[in-house]
């Protein structure tokens, strides 16, 4: 089965690179295998070193405080990650890569994710990539709701903001 991550997926998957624990070759499989991306190549320390540094950049992102600083950190994504379009016959059907053939695992994380993230986030809204407004929760996500305003990582840490606003406003009360 081949998955087309060139979208809400690729932008999906780099939030969870972001936030993923990446200490060991199998932290990158089990990555790989929870956002169905079949790696080419068994991931080794060097993948795991290569996806970390790739983290930081994702994270500046994540993280940029204004939509020029997003773009201008989308395009040296862009730069870094992604190699001329090709169209490969891999698995399944053909579909196009933005990255050679039988590449390490760190290659094709950073294809998917920096392409991810630029055509999810010029398609659906700039804003679509944040952290959690959870005080106590810094959990990046990619918005892939229909309206947009996600402010939470999860339906848990939103359940958990109602509860502490409810609590404030009845102690408010009292
Ligand atoms: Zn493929
Ligand atoms: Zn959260």
């Amino acid at each position: 089965m081949h998955f087309n991550h060139y979208s809400d997926e690729g932008a999906q998957l780099a939030a969870a690179v972001v936030n993923a624990r990446l200490d060991s070759p199998a932290d990158i499989v089990a990555l790989a295998a929870e956002h169905y991306l079949l790696l080419e190549r068994s991931p080794t320390a060097e993948d795991v070193a290569g996806l970390r540094r790739w983290r930081t950049e994702l994270a500046r992102v994540v993280d940029a405080p204004t939509s020029g600083e997003r773009i201008e950190a989308l395009n040296r994504l862009l730069a870094r990650g992604t190699a001329h379009p090709r169209i490969s016959l891999h698995n399944g059907p053909p579909h196009v890569h933005f990255r050679p053939d039988d590449v390490p695992p760190e290659r094709q994380f950073a294809a998917i994710t920096a392409f991810g993230l630029a055509w999810f986030l010029t398609q659906r809204g700039l804003h679509r990539l944040g952290r959690c407004a959870a005080p106590d929760c810094d959990v990046a996500f990619a918005d892939v709701t229909r309206n947009g305003r996600q402010r939470y990582c999860s339906p848990r840490c939103a359940n958990r903001q109602a509860v502490r606003r409810h609590r404030a406003h009845r102690s408010a009360l009292q």
